[in-house]
């Protein structure tokens, strides 16, 4: 079976779905691993360490693309790509599916069987290919290091024969994957922590970090089967913003990581909010790529606002430790494979009782497959 790792858009995409160490698993599996030469460039990893590692240099992509039974990518594939997979190809990437029903009808049209990363179910059994949280949890520690880059303050409280600096206060809304790993990455560098989530079993995993977690009444919040936050409704999207209003403006950093599956991400920082925030205080949004939860942030760009806050507005804040970002990635894509392997025939057996697979395979033979995302007859 012939595996081939494409290289990603350079201008777009640092990261990339394979690394030696990868690589020379797949190899040792069964697998002819073949990689795009520069593929982990970006990310640090070179040709010489894949080639080492067993794969093999592929310089022709379109010539690669057609010939793989397996293609692993960190983004969605362009249309002319698809258009070169053979039928019954297997392609692993992220799909964004929720905001991509066109591509799904090509990968369909093209009888790839095409599985989407943030689809994978997080279940304990799938936790290693779990994709979502090993970029979320990077992102997480990076705007604690990208917002500090820019404080002009520091973090932790030191006591000089100068005088005493307090410590900086940073507040995290949504304590998921992202915003545990932000709580942990601000106390580790001695900020002072406080934190909000609208899931009430956070407030355990909050304080067991030695934050404090901000207490706001929104009576019945609870979360999804899944264990997703639930849509708050517009009166409770105001109380929250009532109660966060204090700490945003005590805060020195905040970092806003509240999202909700498959839907755009709830706006909870206003601009009167930003208002009322020191000069110099920096918020960094880590739910821009689903629309942002505060107002004004813009992706890819930094804004000031008049009253001098810095909202930075970097998309896949991930991106800035790729090296790491695509170690863990590489890794879930790996265990996707090692899980689905028939270690006799040398191929991948997917199962369509697998309940892995029913989660995350979105096309097969031809039609979209996934209940969530198949037309509505
Ligand atoms: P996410 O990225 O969907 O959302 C981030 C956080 O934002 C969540 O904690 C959510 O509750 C919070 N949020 C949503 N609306 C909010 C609002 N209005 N105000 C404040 N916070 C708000 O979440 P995630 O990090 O992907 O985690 C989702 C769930 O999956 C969690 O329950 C997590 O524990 C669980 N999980 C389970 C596994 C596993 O069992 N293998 C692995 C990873 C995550």
């Amino acid at each position: 079976m012939i595996c081939y790792v494409p290289a990603e858009n350079p201008a777009a995409e640092p990261r990339a779905a394979l690394t030696p160490a990868t690589a020379k698993a797949l190899v040792q599996l069964g697998l002819d691993v073949h990689f795009a030469p520069g593929l982990g460039a970006a990310s640090g990893y070179p040709d010489s360490e894949y080639s080492s590692a067993g794969a093999t240099a592929a310089p022709d992509h379109a010539a690669a693309l057609a010939g793989a039974d397996l293609v692993l990518r960190v983004s969605k594939p362009a249309a002319e790509d698809i258009a070169l997979l053979k039928p019954g190809a297997v392609h692993l990437s992220f799909l964004d599916p929720f905001n991509e029903s066109a591509l799904l009808q090509k990968l369909a049209a093209a009888k790839v069987s095409a599985v989407s990363l943030e689809m994978v179910p997080r279940t304990t059994l799938a936790q290693k290919m779990d994709a979502l949280s090993s970029q979320a949890n990077l992102a997480g520690y990076a705007a604690v290091v990208q917002a500090t880059a820019r404080l002009g303050r520091i973090l932790p409280m030191m006591m000089t024969p100068a005088g005493t600096i307090m410590p900086a206060r940073v507040f995290v809304v949504g304590a998921g994957v992202a915003g545990l790993q932000a709580i942990a990455t601000a106390k580790r560098l001695g900020a002072r922590v406080e934190a909000f989530d609208t899931r009430p079993v956070v407030e355990e995993q909050v304080k067991s970090l030695g934050a404090k977690f901000l207490k706001i009444d929104l009576g019945q919040t609870g979360q999804t089967a899944g264990g997703y936050a639930n849509a708050l409704n517009a009166e409770q999207i105001a109380r929250q913003q009532t109660g966060m209003t204090k700490a945003c403006a005590q805060a020195d950093i905040v970092i806003t990581t509240a999202k909700l599956f498959g839907r755009p991400a709830p706006r909870l920082i206003t601009a009167d909010m930003l208002a009322a925030m020191q000069p110099g205080s920096v918020v960094v949004d880590l739910a821009i790529d689903t629309g942002g939860n505060v107002e004004g942030s813009t992706p890819g760009r930094d804004v000031v606002t008049a009253n001098g806050v810095t909202i930075l507005g970097r998309t896949c804040l991930e991106g800035s430790v790729a090296h790491h970002a695509t170690q863990v990635y590489a890794a879930n894509l790996a265990a996707w494979i090692t899980h689905f392997w028939d270690a006799d025939k040398k191929t991948l057996n997917l199962n369509p009782d697998d309940e892995i697979l029913k989660g995350c395979l979105l096309t097969r033979d031809g039609a979209v497959v996934h209940p969530t995302f198949a037309p509505k007859a």
